[in-house]
């Protein structure tokens, strides 16, 4: 027997409509590349949105078309995430952190028809454009007064001209809630690039459960301020968690330094903000060195890497900032974990509490996960055994793009798809999970793991270490034996016997790194990311001491 309820499909174009019918006077705060602030609400957003979708019908683009953009966190970058996305498109973010070389490949690998820029990244365009030959138009995304005087490149549109007397409304499509939203390419350290293309679907099924008290936990009181940009997962879903909640945002543009940040922290009243581990460091130390509080910043979720517990610390004892750790990939929208206490953690000492803090959370509704090992077989969830991390549900992908890659799932004894994660994890016997490594990260040393992450955190809690990674180097005797390589903070000084002492008594002795370097800088991925494949490259004609 059918249930009687309504059969309407989850588009995003509802989110909008739901914002702009709901909440249409709040505020959508946006520091533009040309350097001003530009303020306006969500009934605008939605409104201009709408004469975006008909400049872009006009020029075209029908359903399933690509549409790309090059941009920072705006309103202008949201507005076509909604355009593109609700028309029936498919609004495809690129890293412009990326070698224009591999903007190239990706933008004619997804057949972009349009794109879309910020100012900023006018050379990367000129760069390009001549390789991109399926690309009609490229959008500057700015007025008439701002268009680049005279540029090489062919096709060169005015967004705000695109808009212009456009009307206001448009009648979005009621298409299948399958049909593909948006991609985004996964940032492949190794072999070409591969697209995950969310549905409309699972881009809405990610907001509902992101939005839960015990997930990203975001309501209309908030005012967010995602650091995480646009072009990485969706800034984490939060353009469309905020219209879902009636949240006000506030996007920083390209001003990602601790100064802007922080300013715009305490003029737009930020309460909840979202950024990887290390754009956090900026902003701390700005804070730090000039003395400085927050006045309404209360919560943020970290992810993207392991977040040290020093860093936990430090938000939660000196600025009052909860934070939220949370796991997830580009192939899962990207939320899978995030870590919140449970009711019989409330009256623990806070230093018991960390060691939920710290840990990647417990799954929401909505993902599937599990450990297991060389064989296949599940493993126990007792917090200690460690294995492959598996996941399945519906925002997570079950295929790359065009196919690229083959079949990335793994099926089970009962015959369910699980997508394997290339992470290394513990999942404890309530269900909290902790990532132990990438798995190509983990160091193997006399048959047994160690973790990078575990001995990174270990380091970066102390006073004169700014940022910390672990890589194996080889060994005779056991494989390969752990390097700690260290920048350390502006004016700080520290031995490497004493950062070898630091780890006395806080790990089993044979994990200890066996030696230290320090370097000015650790190289960064286009997310943030340490690139250890980059470290391991820089010391591959480095020997252990004694070796
Ligand atoms: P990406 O798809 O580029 O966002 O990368 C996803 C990968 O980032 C995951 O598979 C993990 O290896 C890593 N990652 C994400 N969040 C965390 C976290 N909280 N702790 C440790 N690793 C993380």
């Amino acid at each position: 027997m059918q249930g009687l309820m309504m059969d309407m499909p989850l588009l995003v174009s509802s989110l909008l409509q739901h914002a702009e019918r709901h909440y249409p006077e709040v505020e959508i705060v946006s520091r533009r590349v040309e350097g001003d602030i530009h303020r306006y609400t969500w009934r605008d957003c939605a409104h201009r949105a709408a004469q975006m979708a008909h400049a872009l019908s006009q020029a075209g683009v029908k359903q399933g078309d690509r549409v790309a953009t090059l941009a920072w966190n705006g309103y202008r970058h949201m507005e076509t995430y909604y355009a593109v996305g609700g028309m029936g498109g498919v609004i495809h973010t690129i890293n412009p952190r990326l070698h224009p070389e591999q903007i190239a490949w990706i933008v004619n690998h997804a057949e972009d028809s349009f794109l879309a820029f910020d100012l900023t990244f006018l050379p990367i365009i000129e760069g390009i454009a001549a390789h991109c030959p399926n690309v009609k138009g490229w959008i500057a995304m700015c007025d008439r007064t701002h268009m680049p005087a005279a540029s090489k490149v062919a096709n060169l549109l005015c967004y705000e001209d695109l808009l212009a007397g456009k009307p206001t409304a448009f009648d979005w499509p009621q298409i299948d809630e399958r049909s593909a939203v948006a991609l985004c390419y996964t940032s492949g350290t190794t072999g070409n690039p591969k697209g995950a293309l969310y549905s409309h679907r699972s881009t809405v099924l990610h907001a509902y459960a992101s939005a839960l008290p015990d997930a990203m936990g975001c309501s209309t009181r908030d005012s967010i301020l995602p650091v995480v940009p646009m072009f990485h997962v969706n800034a984490w879903g939060l353009p469309y968690i905020g219209a879902l909640v009636g949240a006000k945002l506030v996007f920083p543009g390209a001003a990602l330094d601790g100064k802007s940040l922080y300013e715009l922290f305490e003029s737009e009243k930020v309460t909840y903000s979202a950024g990887v581990p290390t754009v956090w460091l900026g902003l701390l130390q700005y804070v730090g060195s000039n003395n400085l509080k927050f006045s309404t910043f209360k919560r943020t979720v970290i992810g993207g890497s392991a977040c040290p517990p020093a860093m936990i610390k430090a938000f939660r004892e000196q600025y009052g900032v909860d934070v939220i750790h949370a796991w997830g990939m580009t192939e899962m929208s990207p939320l899978g974990t995030i870590s919140r206490l449970m009711s019989k953690h409330v009256d623990l000492p806070e230093a018991e509490q960390m060691n939920v803090y710290a840990k990647q959370g417990k799954a929401l509704f909505g993902v599937d996960m599990k450990i297991t090992g060389d064989d296949g077989q599940d493993l126990p969830w007792d917090g200690k055994t460690y294995g492959d991390l598996l996941v399945r549900g519906p925002w997570v992908v079950k295929s790359y793009f065009k196919g690229e890659g083959g079949d990335p799932l793994r099926t089970d004894a009962q015959g369910r798809s699980w997508f394997p994660t290339g992470d290394v994890a513990t999942i404890d016997g309530d269900g909290y999970m902790q990532i132990t490594d990438r798995s190509k990260d983990v160091i193997k040393s006399g048959g047994e793991w160690i973790s990078s992450i575990d001995l990174e955190n270990l380091a970066i809690a102390h006073p004169a270490v700014a940022q910390a990674a672990v890589i194996g180097i080889a060994h005779p005797k056991w494989d390969e034996r752990p390097l700690l390589v260290v920048v350390k903070k502006p004016g700080a000084n520290v031995t490497r016997e004493e950062l070898i002492a630091f780890y006395e008594g806080k790990i089993a002795k044979w994990w200890t790194p066996d030696d230290v370097q320090f370097v000015e800088a650790i190289p960064l991925g286009a997310t943030g990311k340490m690139l250890k494949t980059r470290l391991r490259e820089q010391f591959k004609d480095y020997t252990l001491p004694g070796v």
